[in-house]
């Protein structure tokens, strides 16, 4: 039977980022009494699908993850329970990775320890960026001045799985900054570290200062420098690139993105999360208070749950396992294998150092990984044709 994920959207924020398009609503625009329930909810809502696919808890929990949005604005003792309740409800689950995404503003040493009682074993936290006036830019909650304490609460505290992640491409950044941030993150000794170049999301302000000429992109050249550079650095610092955007200590690799690049079993509970449970896909609408009404009613609501076409399954499949440093192997899958061989040797003049061949598997370099919606899409092309 398949190992199983769980994945738990916690949709509270205490302040909406101007940048961030995850579904998320402001503390202060909900009764404290929703905040206090939603775990409550999420269990409820974890029950029913174990009524409607019991097979669920005979598989063994590998992973559970805290998303969001803002986990860290939880009760721990109430995470604590519920990690207890799923570690009990699992035939077997007792080495599962449990992580929570944290704002360094909410790693106290108090929350700290109550979040190592809780059970969580691996904290994410969300430092972005070593310069203040970025985190200002950002409107985030904290300065650089707490990164460096909440790391070390977390440490006093036991955690010895400590991710943390970074931007680069920020409005007006510059490469020393970025590589300042870089340095900083480091020099603090995480066990994984993920970076992502801003993206201008529409619907939200940031898009919209986009618009207007109040924000500009930054030079396309200059976040391509930052991406390369940010590898090298990061690999020279004895970290595995194994993902796009994530890099690990030897064996501290986070099994929920594993899970999630190699399209394993996932479930996903609270409202946005996705679900991926062999062939379904489906997602919980985006609205708290209309998943809190049906999970009180016994019903489970789902969007998008039409099963994949062929060519859609094929485009996710080559779209999460370009991402990874395995490649595409032809174990994996003959057909799209083969698809990406063609491709690279109908291009081998264009796509040195784009793309290689590694064993039995097709993988994209790092400049790779720069165009890799481009490649995959010439990929696709090429299957379709067939
Ligand atoms: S704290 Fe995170 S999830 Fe919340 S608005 Fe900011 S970026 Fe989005």
């Amino acid at each position: 039977m398949n190992d199983l994920g769980l994945y738990i959207h916690v949709p509270f924020c205490k302040h909406a980022c101007p940048y961030c398009d995850f579904y998320k609503v402001e503390l202060r625009a909900i009764p404290a009494a929703t905040r206090l329930a939603f775990i409550d909810v999420v269990q409820q809502e974890f029950l029913l699908h174990v009524t409607a696919n019991p097979g669920l808890v005979e598989r063994r929990l590998e992973s559970i993850y805290f998303g969001g949005g803002t986990p860290s604005t939880l009760k721990p003792e109430q995470v604590g329970d519920f990690v207890t309740f799923l570690k009990s409800s699992f035939a077997g689950a007792p080495t599962a990775e449990v992580t929570l995404e944290a704002n360094p503003e909410n790693l106290t040493p108090a929350r700290c320890a109550k979040w190592r009682r809780a059970g969580i074993n691996r904290l994410s936290i969300g430092v972005q960026t070593f310069a203040d006036r970025h985190l200002e830019r950002l409107e985030r909650l904290h300065r650089v001045d707490v990164i460096g304490e909440a790391v070390a609460n977390a440490r006093a505290a036991g955690f010895d799985n400590l991710s943390l992640d970074l931007m680069f491409a920020l409005p007006d950044q510059t490469m020393e900054e970025w590589r300042e941030s870089l340095r900083r993150a480091v020099e603090l000794q995480p066990d994984h570290l993920s970076f992502y170049g801003l993206t201008y999301h529409e619907h939200t302000p940031f898009f919209d200062d986009l618009q207007n000429g109040a924000l500009h992109e930054l030079d396309e050249d200059l976040q391509a420098e930052m991406y390369l550079a940010g590898c090298e650095y990061l690999r020279a610092q004895g970290f595995e690139h194994y993902e796009i955007s994530n890099f690990a200590k030897p064996g501290k690799r986070s099994h929920h993105n594993q899970r999630y690049w190699s399209r394993g079993d996932v479930l996903g509970l609270g409202p946005g999360a996705h679900s991926n449970l062999g062939a379904q896909r489906w997602s919980v609408p985006e609205e708290l208070e209309s998943w809190q009404e049906a999970v009180g009613e016994n019903m489970l609501l789902k969007a998008g749950e039409e099963p994949l076409t062929r060519q859609q399954q094929d485009g996710e499949r080559l779209f999460t396992a370009l991402r990874r440093v395995e490649g595409i192997s032809r174990t994996e899958s003959k057909r799209l294998h083969e698809a990406a061989m063609a491709w690279y040797q109908a291009n081998a003049d264009d796509v040195a150092g784009y793309a290689l061949v590694d064993g039995d598997a097709f993988r994209l370099t790092e400049i790779g990984w720069l165009v890799s919606d481009a490649i995959i899409r010439d990929v696709m092309k090429l299957l379709r044709r067939k």
